[in-house]
């Protein structure tokens, strides 16, 4: 057996890992490289592994980093199945189809800038075979995805839908079973049910995006969420919050939705202004079924009625949101991208970040040279379109809103995967900026792991 990490190596995005086992290639996730324009093109385009060679492709999630270079496959003539949970599958068509859309727009920008012809990463027709191809499964349901290769999904805690994977592999009576743990959440994120680590794992390819720290609590969040709208409000300012459209937006409605019954934020207009999270938003409504029924909130509201109330308004209309430029007062704007590198939210921010009454709040992991990163280092001057704007808005950073888990976490779910693994060997480090995993191989070393961090297109063998 062959592992081949060909993403999310010693970076936070391009998750993409080949399996391969008697002759069967398996593709863990398919997805986007993101950062600098220039650099992530050339990245994007490199195929994991010729089509013609994967037998099945595992999807542990929805989001882009994951899934968002599956319409490539299907541009190169990949024509087998794509396994996800159902959320995943019904999330992935809305992104898929957004992010198409964002690849002919960066090949615009590209051919314009290079004064080359640049083709588009992918199409809205690939992006819409992909979902063709898509494969629903619920959780801690075992299938085979190609003859004596079988997977289960299990809770991965991080965003509807999320999973691990666990992959057996059978040889005559053995079976070793690899597990990669997709993105791990946290317990406690509103909506999202807690993570469900796999058992009996012989070796686990894990994430470690925050192996060098710890997050506040998600109740903290909400607290610090709620002093942040009062004290904008109290300014005369606008909160403007970069969020990912799919996920963490339904969370911030949720928890607003939550402060504003109590009274504790003043009654400020809240826009959702993305096109996008609305469309995620009715899909959260559909699999109403997969959120956290431990949490009174969620109990007390039908799927639909927990992201509608009165404060709160869809702007997917360009109108719409262009009519929120000339509004005046305090309010609260939420838009994507979630790091701020392309979407409305950047209109947002450039209109806004020049103004101290306002703030920008960040509720998310902001990866390097991206526009959410300048600003979470707060520099003087940020670039929007081109054009330069002084930072003059507060900012304010909410990590207790992180879909990821810490570091403490992370050792915990790892701890819960050995308690049952007896076999247990190697555990290798994916998704996490060097500093951060070596810290977490640091923590783990001294728990007696044998973690290593592999390089991108490093193979290695399992044996
Ligand atoms: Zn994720």
């Amino acid at each position: 057996m062959q592992l081949t990490v060909q993403g999310a190596a010693r970076e936070v995005t391009g998750s993409c890992h080949v399996v391969q086992a008697h002759g069967k290639t398996i593709l863990l996730d398919c997805g986007m490289f993101q950062g600098r324009r220039s650099e992530v093109h050339r990245k994007n385009v490199t195929l994991p592994v010729p089509v013609e060679q994967i037998n099945a492709v595992v999807l542990s999630h929805a989001h882009i980093d994951h899934s968002g270079r599956l319409p490539l496959l299907a541009r190169h003539g990949y024509q087998g199945a794509i396994h996800a949970t159902r959320a995943t599958a019904d999330l992935c068509e809305p992104m898929l189809i957004d992010s198409a859309h964002i690849q002919e727009k960066d090949a615009e920008h590209l051919a314009w800038h290079k004064r080359e012809h640049f083709e588009p990463l992918y199409g809205m027709r690939d992006a819409e075979r992909t979902s063709e191809l898509m494969v629903s499964h619920g959780y801690n349901e075992r299938f085979e995805v190609a003859p004596d290769v079988f997977v289960t999904f299990t809770e991965a805690g991080h965003i509807l839908g999320s999973a691990s994977i666990a992959l057996d592999i059978k040889n005559g009576p053995h079976v070793k079973r690899f597990v990669f743990s997709g993105d791990i959440g946290r317990s406690g994120l509103p909506i999202i049910s807690d993570p469900e680590p796999p058992a009996n794992a012989d070796w686990v390819l894990m994430e470690s995006t925050y192996g060098n720290r710890d997050h506040g609590t998600t109740d903290d969040a909400r607290v610090k969420l709620a002093q942040v709208v009062r004290a904008t409000a109290a300014r005369g300012g606008r909160v403007l919050v970069p969020a990912f459209a799919v996920g963490r937006t339904q969370e911030l409605v949720y928890d607003l939705h939550q402060l504003a019954d109590a009274g504790e934020i003043p009654r400020v207009p809240i826009y959702i202004d993305s096109p996008l999270a609305t469309t995620a938003t009715g899909v959260f409504e559909r699999n109403a079924d997969f959120f956290d029924q431990t949490e009174r909130f969620v109990r007390a509201h039908n799927g639909q009625s927990l992201f509608q109330f009165p404060l709160l308004r869809y702007t997917p209309d360009r109108e719409d949101s262009k009519a929120l430029s000339r509004a005046t007062g305090p309010m609260i704007v939420i838009s994507a991208s979630g790091m701020a590198e392309s979407g409305r939210i950047v209109h947002h921010l450039q209109q806004g970040a020049g103004d101290p009454r306002n703030t920008i709040l960040i509720v998310g992991f902001q990866a390097e040279h991206t526009l959410g990163r300048r600003i979470v280092e707060r520099r003087e001057v940020i670039k929007t379109f081109g054009v330069e704007v002084p930072l003059r808005a507060q900012v304010a950073v909410l990590n207790g809103y992180s879909a990821h888990a810490d570091r403490t976490e992370l050792a915990a779910w790892l701890q819960r995967v050995r308690a049952t693994s007896p076999r247990l060997k190697d555990v290798f480090l994916v998704h996490g900026e060097p500093t951060a995993q070596e810290a977490f191989a640091d923590q783990l070393r001294g728990k007696g792991y044998r973690p290593h961090i592999p390089t991108a297109g490093e193979k290695i063998t399992l044996g």
